[in-house]
């Protein structure tokens, strides 16, 4: 049988240690209170029932904008007493298992707090916790004075959970010596308490240094979730010389003259290239496939546009439309175009209808206009997969 699960969240602290003036519970943390996150951390979790939070008797009225579902209770000058009138709270309608948690942890990750619930299954406790990794010191006016043996040694977190008639036996029977948190209580009632993996992301904000800190976190957390789609854009030119053809957008076209170039010259063919490199922001086919390299001489285009789209790909991208726009007067585009989206989806393993190949003339203007080149401009979009 499962047993109602209640969070104890402990915010009652006028800590100004991380500055702002205004207690931490309180500032702001990328756009929410950090008791707002804290609450949020318990209330987005499957397995948590009921939420109460003890606030400062000062700051009781504020209870309200953490949510209608959190009843807020009106704390001690000491956490223990804090915690104490949580418990006494919950009392009138006790759940099986009450997790205590800092008010200063915002970023508890749904992990630990599941990790501390399971291993209620098996224990009267559970906390977690990080192993203490640097060495330990003791020191004194700026020198060191010893050094401590760190094996064993843990850094505790919160939430630390117990079975809810266990703790409030606990701490009644402990009255109001002060203790460092729930486990010393706990344990001093010989309830047996097990360590579960801590996380460093659940740090309590105590100092302006881990407000930056968790804030950095939260900005990584975005950038994270935020979908990566991006547009890259193409341009290229190839000059008329001699020849009976063009190639372009990996068609054949006769024509009276032919594109001078390195490789085959498909002007269409190299500005969507250049368009994939560019969203990846990945440098352009001249750094990929130097002209002074013999071995691109007279190339056919394809081979640029197959490694863009591999390079996509191994950067975990899928490209999923190109557009591109021929400029010339000569020879007529628009006779040509489904063939060019055929190929050019082929190439890229994408539907026609993800392959825009459009023309226009210039008017007679400028180099295309006097018919001394071909002209393309283009764009790619790749969305990671
Ligand atoms: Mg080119």
């Amino acid at each position: 049988m499962t047993q109602p699960i209640a969070a104890l969240i402990v915010a009652a602290g006028r800590g100004l240690r991380a500055g702002g003036g205004i207690p931490k519970q309180w500032r702001t943390l990328a756009g929410k209170t950090v008791l707002y996150r804290t609450v949020e951390a318990f209330r987005s979790h499957p397995r948590v029932d009921r939420i109460v939070v003890v606030l400062h008797p000062d700051e009781i009225d504020r209870g309200a904008e953490l949510g209608p579902d959190v009843l807020c209770v009106p704390g001690a000058a000491s956490r223990d007493g804090s915690v104490r009138a949580g418990l006494e709270a919950l009392a009138a309608d006790p759940p099986g298992i009450v997790l205590i948690h800092d008010g200063a942890r915002p970023l508890v990750p749904a992990r630990v707090i599941t990790d501390v619930i399971t291993a209620l299954h098996t224990h009267d406790g559970a906390a977690p916790a990080l192993e203490v990794i640097d060495a330990l010191w003791t020191g004194a006016d700026g020198l060191v004075t010893g050094v401590r043996d760190r094996s064993g040694l843990w850094r505790a977190q919160t939430p630390q959970g117990f079975r809810f008639a266990a703790i409030h036996a606990a701490h009644r029977a402990r009255g109001d010596r002060p203790a460092a948190d729930d486990v010393e209580v706990a344990r001093e009632a010989g309830l047996s308490v097990a360590i579960v993996p801590g996380d460093e992301r659940n740090l309590k904000i105590t100092r302006a240094e881990d407000f930056a800190r968790a804030a950095e976190m939260l900005q990584e957390d975005n950038v994270s979730s935020i979908p990566d789609i991006r547009t890259g854009i193409g341009y290229d030119v190839h000059r008329f010389g001699d020849g009976d053809h063009v190639i372009l957008c990996g068609v054949r076209v006769p024509h009276g003259r032919g594109l001078q170039g390195h490789s085959d010259a498909d002007v269409g063919m190299h500005t969507i290239t250049d368009a994939i490199y560019g969203a990846l922001a990945r440098g352009d086919i001249g750094q990929h496939f130097p002209p002074s390299d013999p071995q691109w001489k007279g190339a056919a285009s394809e081979v640029f546009l197959k490694h863009a789209c591999a390079l996509a790909r191994e950067m975990g991208f899928v490209v999923t439309h190109v557009d591109v726009t021929l400029v010339c007067e000569y020879p007529k585009i628009g006779p040509h175009v489904p063939a060019m989206q055929a190929e050019m989806g082929r190439l890229m393993g994408l539907d026609i209808d993800r392959v825009s190949v459009k023309a226009t003339t210039s008017e007679r203007l400028g180099f295309t206009g006097r018919e001394e080149g071909i002209a393309a401009v283009g764009t790619a979009t790749l969305v990671k997969a």
